[in-house]
């Protein structure tokens, strides 16, 4: 990284990221100050060159040089990394987002862009090394999970590499997920997808990006047409159960809600418009039953999202179902005319229904308009459902329908793929019968990057059930503990960098499972603190908002995990699966809270009385229906395992 030629009008430097070696360089004679800290003037260590940079945290390695590695820990948190201009100028600007240094790319930003966020008054050319700068602590450290210019870096299927995810339009990122066809439970393979968008999604708007992130609800269909007719409903009154228990799910999973969510059957209009442009222009034709197809031999470019090679494609072969074999691109279905008894609209291009494919064209369309910054989805969406979208879409704009394309690989479950007959098909509801907690079924699902192949097992379960209850003993032990006033540097800098670690992982293409382990070093290294007495209340303070950007992500720290094993129990009893919910969650739920505290009283007060073996006798008995009691010097308190 070199400090580039380019200045701000009062000689600000700015910052370009060269190269795998890191060298600082730049703001001749000038005093650099972050950290809490101001550093010497670079030009008076007869190892630096002649100008300095510096950004908090960074470890000096000699002044001259630093490695990439520290580069990158200390330069990830833009909060707070500064650069003071030559000349003593007065103005702080904010360090280069880390994704473009880690890549060697080059970074510039006009600087307009960057915001004057402090101003310095006696820049001191010495360091001050532990002396705190009020103005910089309040303005800086006391915002929790302050948004971070974090450039997030994703894998792009059209690219087929990594590229950097902005906002086409400099403002809200645009982004499209396929949702849920609604005719059945959502199993773990689909919330692994609606998770890992949400990962995204949280992500973004923890680096400061303004998104407006549209989903659809597919709520006709071929499966929904049969299933809705074998149950003698209209399709509405079927999928309504489907839809309102997907909804439940994705609470109970902590996937917050996009901004907007379109209903297929709500947007027909748009979609018959779309068969008609798309006729105009010679890519639809109609067949004599009164259904449309898309004509693939107009659209020469399909199969570049998919890489599929479809040289052997038949032309004007046909595919009336939504769903296809791999490998076989056909003409499909845009607009499938009534067959008797099923549902269907009246429209200009005749009485019948619309395809899946031409669903999510013209819901995106009609939300995010011709172009959008990132459409995602499942892996066994690409083909041909994307590549069906892109058909229809750009053969009426002649504009690239989305720039960036996520795909969230599949899951196996113990090795195998997922399916009813194997025996291993698990929609939540089924887990959390089981007994598992939505913030163990989250975490397990979310911490394998989405890009890679998720093996899931009960085992994996467990252990994030067991990760779950570190961190939230941990963050007890922060919140409810009596530290004594002052900081150990060594646990400000682990926490500085474990941020700075966390936001760069997640930068390069969500790396949930690197993101994960500086956390947890973190919370070992403070344990160990805690337990010899060098922990202090401004280290909790900075710990505290490393775990609280951490659950600006992961969102497992707080527990809200009753209310969806109750919600799921009651929903068990309502339609007769009272037979799967697990004996232990039986036995855990058949006490009241009010009928725990009533037991919890009734053991202090036999404590009291000296009656010890009552007291034992009621915390085993609480113990085996997995309640957990804790006692500690300002009362009693217990907690539900
Ligand atoms: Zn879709």
């Amino acid at each position: 990284m070199k400090i580039g030629p380019d200045r701000g009008p009062h000689g600000q430097a700015l910052v370009r990221g060269v190269g795998d070696e890191a060298e600082a360089e730049g703001c001749g004679g000038s005093t650099v100050e972050a950290d809490n800290k101001v550093w010497p003037d670079l030009r008076r260590n007869p190892r630096s060159p002649p100008r300095g940079l510096c950004a908090m945290g960074w470890k000096s390695k000699g002044w001259g040089q630093f490695s990439s590695s520290l580069c990158r820990s200390s330069l990830a948190d833009t909060r707070y990394a500064s650069l003071l201009a030559p000349r003593y100028e007065k103005n702080w600007l904010p360090a280069p987002p880390v994704g473009k240094l880690i890549a060697g790319s080059e970074y510039r930003q006009p600087l307009s862009n960057l915001p004057v966020l402090h101003p310095v008054r006696n820049p001191r050319c010495y360091n001050r090394k532990g002396q705190t700068l009020p103005g910089f602590r309040q303005n800086f450290m006391s915002q929790p999970s302050a948004p971070q210019s974090m450039p997030v870096r994703l894998f792009n299927t059209l690219t087929g590499q990594i590229d950097p995810l902005v906002p086409s339009d400099g403002q809200a990122l645009r982004m499209y997920a396929c949702g849920p066809t609604v005719y059945d439970y959502g199993h773990i393979g689909n919330f692994r997808t609606f998770l890992q968008i949400d990962v995204l999604r949280r992500f973004l708007k923890l680096s400061g990006v303004e998104i407006r992130h549209v989903m659809n609800i597919t709520d006709v269909d071929d499966k929904i047409i049969r299933n809705s007719s074998e149950a003698g409903l209209s399709i509405g009154d079927y999928s309504a159960r489907y839809v309102d228990a997907f909804f439940e799910d994705i609470e109970a999973l902590r996937i917050e809600r996009p901004e907007e969510i379109a209903r297929a059957t709500e947007h027909i209009p748009r979609m018959v418009e779309l068969v008609q442009r798309l006729s105009q222009s010679g890519a639809a034709y109609k067949t004599e039953d009164g259904s449309w197809y898309f004509r693939l031999a107009s659209f020469p470019e399909y199969g570049k999202l998919s890489k599929k090679d479809l040289s052997g494609m038949e032309d004007g072969a046909r595919v009336d179902v939504d769903e296809y074999e791999k490998d076989s691109a056909r003409d499909f279905a845009l607009w499938k005319a009534a067959k008797p008894g099923e549902t269907a609209w009246d429209t200009a291009i005749g009485h019948g229904r619309p395809g899946w494919h031409i669903e999510c064209s013209a819901m995106s369309m009609e939300f995010l308009g011709d172009s959008f910054d990132l459409h995602a989805g499942g892996e066994d969406l690409m083909f041909p459902h994307h590549e069906n979208e892109i058909a229809q879409s750009e053969s009426v704009t002649h504009k690239p329908l989305a720039h960036h394309w996520m795909h969230v690989r599949f899951l196996l479950v113990d090795g195998r793929k997922m399916s009813k007959s194997e025996g291993n098909f698990y929609t939540l509801r089924d887990l959390l019968l089981k007994g598992y907690k939505a913030s163990a079924i989250r975490l397990a699902l979310i911490s394998v990057p989405y890009r890679h192949q998720l093996n899931f097992t009960f085992e994996g379960l467990i252990e994030a059930t067991a990760a779950i209850e570190r961190l939230r003993n941990f963050h007890e032990r922060l919140v409810n503990g009596a530290f004594a006033a002052g900081e150990n540097s060594d646990i400000q800098t682990a926490a500085k960098d474990a941020q700075a670690e966390y936001m760069a992982s997640l930068a390069n293409d969500l790396n949930t499972a690197e993101a994960r382990a500086p956390i947890f070093d973190l919370i070992r290294a403070s344990n160990s603190a805690i337990d010899h007495g060098r922990f202090f209340d401004c280290d909790r303070n900075a710990v505290l908002k490393v775990l609280a950007s951490f659950d600006a992500v992961f969102d497992v720290i707080e527990d809200h995990d009753a209310e969806p094993t109750k919600r799921a129990v009651a929903w068990a009893e309502q339609s007769g699966r009272q037979a799967d919910i697990a004996p232990e969650l039986q036995a855990r739920l058949s006490l009241s809270d009010e009928a725990i505290d009533a037991l919890v009283a009734e053991r202090t007060q036999a404590k009291k009385q000296r009656n010890f073996a009552r007291a034992d006798q009621i915390r085993n008995e609480l113990a085996e229906k997995g309640i957990l009691i804790e006692d500690s010097k300002d009362g009693v308190r217990w907690k539900r395992k």
